[in-house]
């Protein structure tokens, strides 16, 4: 390998997670969400993979991923939940394309109802409830007028509501009891949709972890992300082991320079990392700049010579060392950053743990300077 550094994206994986996924909620619909380029690990190419493995829609934040996927030529219905509502711009685009979107308030609406006039087509709607997010979504106060309104407009044909949906704050803590409250409160939502004669084909709740622990969310679709890459969505849920998920993104770079230094050697800036003997040092060229966290500093794990080691000192913008004592290492070694585990890498969500973060925010914050190197097809 000789680029500097990559991201290998392993697309068997992805495949076989979108089936563990489909197991754990066998009579549902499989929505695959790919915002944020396939939560880093490449936006086209996931999609396509997703799809051959049995995602019957995709879905996405922004008007800009619905679009991409569109120009390549991909034909599976697509989602989109997170739209200016300032103009009607985004709306003509995606319904012209024809991408699905999320409204969540009455101005949303006539956004959608503007564009489906504007393009002499109907706009496919998901009318989003909030039922206890506090996020995205109408509120319950506003969740009747909201239907009334788009009532309305399905008589007059310019939009159809094919789903209702909500999200859950709690599907990693599958006994708290405000998971169970949110699905009385979107049953009730439901409840009022249906008598105002909006039927939506598609309820649809349930994230990675309601997918494996939640069955009564599950409706008509779930909507996974994080378990699609192979990552935890959280402690309470298991580990990717425990659900048969296997990370998809390994993280290399290769090393650039070895040197000896001296005990008492202080290690990048600050010289918060200080050598305790005569060692050797590596240094990789990557740093924050393409993802690795500053919050990795002297605790972020890798993998550089057979072993497991760990970052020396501050993670700069574009490098980080590594003391690697008296492992033989050589300059265009490979160090793995994470990846599935199971060579003795650390994964993903080690990396979570060491950094104080999350998986999700590991994958995702790797940049575009890193290559995304794909194996396993996935058209
Ligand atoms: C990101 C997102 C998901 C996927 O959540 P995961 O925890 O990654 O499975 C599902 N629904 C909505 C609305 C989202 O924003």
């Amino acid at each position: 390998m000789t680029e500097r550094a990559r991201a290998q994206i392993d697309l068997d994986a992805l495949r076989a997670n979108v089936g563990v996924l489909h197991e754990a909620a066998p009579t549902a619909a499989l929505l695959a969400v790919v915002k944020a380029d396939a939560y880093g690990h490449g936006l086209v190419e996931c999609s396509k993979a997703a799809v051959s493995a049995g995602a019957s829609y995709l879905g996405v934040a922004l008007a800009q991923e619905a679009i991409a996927l569109r120009q390549a030529s991909i034909t599976t219905p697509i989602l989109a939940w997170l739209l200016q509502t300032d103009s009607v711009d985004e709306w003509v685009e995606l319904v012209l394309a024809d991408v699905e979107v999320s409204v969540s308030s009455v101005r949303g609406l006539r956004k959608a109802i503007e564009a489906a006039t504007q393009t002499g087509t109907t706009a496919r709607i998901h009318l989003k409830v909030d039922t206890g997010m506090g996020r995205a979504g109408a509120s319950l106060q506003a969740w009747e007028g909201l239907l009334r309104d788009s009532a309305q407009a399905v008589a007059e044909q310019s939009i159809e509501v094919v789903g209702v949906w909500t999200h859950l704050a709690f599907a990693d803590q599958p006994e708290n009891p405000i998971v169970e409250h949110q699905l009385e409160v979107f049953n009730q939502a439901l409840g009022q949709a249906e008598s105002l004669g909006i039927k939506p084909a598609l309820r649809h709740v349930a994230n990675s972890a309601a997918t494996f622990k939640t069955p009564k969310a599950h409706f008509d679709m779930v909507r996974p992300g994080i378990a699609v890459y192979g990552l935890s969505p959280g402690v309470g849920v298991g580990t990717s082991q425990e659900l048969g998920i296997r990370p998809v993104m390994t993280f290399s770079a290769n090393v650039i320079q070895v040197k000896e230094l001296p005990a008492g050697h202080g290690v990048s800036y600050g010289h918060e990392y200080v050598t305790t003997t005569d060692t050797s040092v590596a240094l990789l060229p990557v740093g924050y700049a393409d993802g690795v966290p500053l919050a990795g500093s002297n605790v972020g794990p890798i993998f550089i010579g057979s072993r497991a080691r760990t970052i020396a000192g501050r993670v700069c913008m574009d490098q980080v060392v590594v003391d690697i004592g008296t492992d033989q290492v050589v300059e265009g070694d490979e160090a793995i950053f994470f990846g599935p585990g199971d060579s003795g890498e650390p994964t993903a969500d080690d990396w979570a743990s060491a950094a104080n973060t999350i998986g999700y925010e590991i994958v995702t914050r790797i940049g575009p300077r890193v290559p995304r190197i794909f194996s396993g097809g996935g058209t």
